[in-house]
């Protein structure tokens, strides 16, 4: 099969992989119907994580060909979701809603999903059939639900995002914006978003953005706070992982409010007595969107939400090399490799 590998950062290439095959019996084997490129690619592609021959992609959506022996809960032909993380979804951890930190998780990053085919470990526990079919149309938002959704909707719930509060996100990336998204459905009175590239706060607008603040840092956070009665928002969405976003998020978050944390941490230093005096709650990590999955492919399903949107590139697998250059270059948003 076709798979994209990392040779070294900034260099991709795609190339015959060797097709998967069951391995455990709780494992599944599935036919992508498309893959995508992540944010989080960019770390290794830019250096700031090493990069050698490696497999790429966790997001993915597709048909099962193949179960193992011990699979129940999954059927070939069906098509299926299922997170960047796989997870039992059984274990005390996972009952909990933190299936991202199964005693069992398997990072699928590891196996590399932008291929033609993948092997999902844990089926039973990790992957959700979708209703029936999906029509084309649907592909692009059932695949954002694989990660950008589900962790933009981890970052609202985190950030407690509901009726009659203010949520500002910080990063206007795919899961920023979707976490704007999540904010509108979750009954966000209010929602600043904090970007300064037209296209993308147009975007972030669609989704349910009321307030744009084009200002970073302690202006950005100044604003945050002129906005707000100077309290800070309820509730901060952090979508980027930088010292930066991070201080920002905790400083335009008021005494008392929520920042939810879901961009990769890198090189972040938290000073234990700034954290001390702000009394913010903070809660994030890598998102358990096995969680929310059920919930989000309904609403995909019913055409509720349509966060497909925020795939604005489309290229064949073939060309994965471009597709990185152009969100490096932030050419685009999120890429979409049809399979
Ligand atoms: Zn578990």
């Amino acid at each position: 099969m076709r798979g994209v590998v990392m040779y070294a950062p900034g260099d991709v290439r795609v190339e015959e992989r060797e097709n998967p095959t069951i391995v455990e019996p709780t494992d599944a084997i599935i036919r992508l119907a498309a893959s995508c490129i992540c944010g989080s690619d960019l770390w290794p592609y830019r250096g700031a994580e090493p990069a050698d021959h490696a497999p790429m992609g966790h997001e993915y959506v597709g048909t099962v060909t193949e179960i193992g022996s011990d699979v129940k809960n999954v059927a070939v032909g069906d098509f299926v979701v299922g997170s960047f993380v796989a997870s039992d979804n059984t274990c005390e951890i996972c009952e909990a809603g933190y299936q991202s930190r199964c005693v069992h998780n398997v990072m699928m990053g590891a196996i590399g999903t932008q291929s033609e085919y993948a092997r999902i470990p844990l089926a039973d526990g990790t992957l959700v059939a979708t209703p029936g079919q999906p029509s084309a149309d649907l592909i692009p938002s059932l695949l954002a639900a694989s990660d950008v959704l589900g962790t933009g909707w981890f970052a609202a719930v985190a950030a407690e995002a509901g009726p009659g509060r203010t949520i500002a996100v910080v990063g206007d990336g795919a899961v920023g914006l979707l976490g704007i998204l999540a904010a509108k459905q979750l009954g966000a009175e209010r929602i600043i978003a904090m970007s300064r590239h037209a296209d993308r706060q147009a975007l972030a607008r669609q989704f349910g953005a009321t307030d744009i603040v084009e200002e970073r840092g302690d202006a950005g956070v100044a604003r945050i706070k002129e906005l707000t009665g100077g309290l800070g928002a309820h509730g901060v969405i952090e979508a980027v992982g930088t010292q930066e976003s991070m201080m920002q998020a905790i400083r335009a978050t008021r005494p008392g409010g929520h920042v939810g944390y879901v961009g990769v941490s890198h090189d972040v230093t938290l000073d234990g007595q700034e954290l001390f005096f702000s009394a913010v709650h903070l809660h994030g990590g890598p998102a358990p969107v096995r969680r929310f999955l059920p919930q989000l492919i309904q609403l995909i399903w019913d055409r509720t939400i349509d966060p497909g949107v925020v795939f604005d590139l489309t290229l064949p697998l073939e060309e994965a090399a471009e597709g990185y250059r152009a969100m490096d270059e932030r050419g685009a948003t999120k890429v979409l490799l049809t399979v």
